[in-house]
């Protein structure tokens, strides 16, 4: 059974759409430092007071999860009108609300344009398990790389998302679960029996997170802070198609866990599948995971591996990988190939799957395979995709460019 709520129902988006007021700027993805200037700049607070006003409102928006002024009752009521006046703390707006019948929920959420011409919607999803539960967010719309296999891949609208629209994605679901103090889990969701509901993120949705660095570390960064969000770096995983420049920084500026969709261990056919390795290929690559800040036994890469039917699941192929990543403290995870409408790719056959994940737990390497989860919902990964607007090809690489020269700025 898979229940889908179309928010753009009058009475239902109505209830779930924010009160946004797009014209106000939000105060969410602001540093503390930012989030005072904001304040002493719009006349509503003095300077003497900055540091204090924006500790109250850090922790009201990310400790409470508050996301209207009005509910910041340690703030004076005239404070709080002025705040409104200039400010928001709302939530985007939720277009639809999809539950899988194994509990998997996909949001797709409707940001404005900010220079991409029409509004832009992205997914999230989140994955319930016995002790955890994941979120798997989006750090662009779309993606400029075009891996052969992702879906995500063949979306031409791309822009990068802003601090707020990634931060947004966990204060909603964490909105939506109960997963804030007062709140209530919505009646017969599936989460975790203890914890937290959204116990982990993985930087895994829509769009390639090296490429838009400057955000994601904001984001990441305001995820883990510990008198906010409050999760851990160990439970905040990145995945990178391979963004070698970047690579050092992430594990020196955020400090978070590192995965690498690596797919392929020849060039030849990495260079087919994920095209970003004509620009930065195996050895480079792997090189920089060797470089990895903090890398040891208890804190691994993973390396994502896709399991495509006749392409890359051979033993041959399996051999090549353990002789690849010899010496890296690593992690191999099996996924089996979601297919999409319109791909030419079939997943491996079980029995296949099977035996490659053999011949590397034998090598001494931990290789869960990861079991599709929200299938039912176009929820898996590489499945993501939103119905926006096609973008010319020259129109992308010229996007691309700009991304990679302002580090994600564009
Ligand atoms: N752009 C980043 C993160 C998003 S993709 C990256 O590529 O790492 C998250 C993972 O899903 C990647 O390992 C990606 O290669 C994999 N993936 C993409 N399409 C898939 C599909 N159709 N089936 C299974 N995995 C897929
Ligand atoms: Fe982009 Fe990752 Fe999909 Fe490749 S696999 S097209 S990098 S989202």
């Amino acid at each position: 059974m898979t229940l889908s709520f179309d928010l753009t129902a009058d009475g239902a988006r109505d209830a779930l759409r924010a009160r946004a007021a797009p014209e106000k700027p939000t105060l969410i993805g602001l540093t503390r430092a930012e989030l005072g200037a904001a304040m002493v700049e719009a006349g509503i607070v003095p300077e003497r007071q900055a540091k204090m006003r924006a500790q109250q409102l850090w922790h009201w928006m990310y400790v409470r999860g508050v996301s209207d002024f009005a509910g910041m009752f340690n703030i004076s009521k005239d404070l709080r009108a002025e705040l409104d006046k200039h400010f928001t703390v709302a939530r985007p707006e939720i277009v639809e609300e999809q539950i899988s019948a194994d509990g998997t929920r996909k949001w797709l959420f409707r940001f404005p344009p900010r220079g991409a011409g029409r509004p832009v919607e992205i997914e999230t999803v989140y994955i319930p398990e016995e002790g955890r539960g994941t979120l798997c967010i989006s750090s662009q719309v779309g993606c400029t790389l075009t891996c052969s296999f992702c879906h995500t891949g063949t979306q031409k609208l791309v822009r990068n998302l802003t601090v707020e629209e990634i931060l947004a994605q966990l204060l909603t679901a964490r909105d939506r679960l109960g997963d804030f103090p007062d709140r209530d889990t919505p009646d017969g969701a599936i989460v975790p029996a203890e914890g937290r509901k959204v116990s982990n993120i993985v930087m895994m949705g829509m769009g390639e997170p090296l490429y838009n660095f400057e955000a994601v570390k904001k984001a990441l960064l305001i995820a883990s802070d510990g008198d906010g969000l409050s999760l851990s770096k160990r439970r905040i995983t990145l995945s990178t198609s391979g963004v070698v420049p970047e690579i050092f920084r992430t594990g020196e500026e955020i400090g978070v866990m590192l995965a690498i969709s690596l797919h392929a261990t020849n060039d030849d056919l990495r260079d087919l599948l994920v095209p970003i390795n004509k620009k930065y290929p195996l050895k480079e690559l792997i090189a920089a995971c060797r470089a990895y800040p903090g890398l040891s036994n208890a804190k691994r890469i993973t390396f994502e591996y896709v399991m495509l039917k006749d392409v890359n699941d051979s033993i041959d192929d399996a051999k090549g990988l353990i002789k690849l990543l010899k010496g890296i403290p690593a992690k191999i995870n099996l996924i089996p190939f979601n297919p999409w409408p319109g791909t030419n790719y079939q997943c491996s056959d079980w029995e296949t799957i099977e035996k490659f994940a053999d011949y590397i737990n034998n090598a001494g390497y931990a290789s869960p395979i990861r079991t599709p989860r929200g299938r039912d919902i176009l929820a898996a990964c590489g499945q993501l995709k939103s119905e926006s607007e096609r973008m010319r090809k020259v129109d992308r690489l010229a996007l691309e460019a700009m991304m990679i020269a302002g580090h994600g700025e564009a």
